[in-house]
């Protein structure tokens, strides 16, 4: 099973992401994802939102 880990936006420590399900049939092409960090917020929205671009250190 694959974990994806991020930043969170709140605190900047590591966060869970999971994709919330397939969610094409209503809110079109983007994926939206559930974020929860080590400290307990969480965050619901876009991918692209959440994602950083590749290529920071
Ligand atoms: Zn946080």
């Amino acid at each position: 099973m694959t974990t994806n880990l991020v930043d969170c936006p709140e605190c900047g420590l590591p966060a869970t992401v999971r994709g919330d399900g397939p969610a094409r049939s209503t809110g079109g092409p983007v994926e939206h994802i559930r974020l929860h960090c080590v400290l307990g917020h969480r965050f619901f929205g876009p991918v692209t939102t959440l994602r950083r671009p590749p290529g920071g250190a």
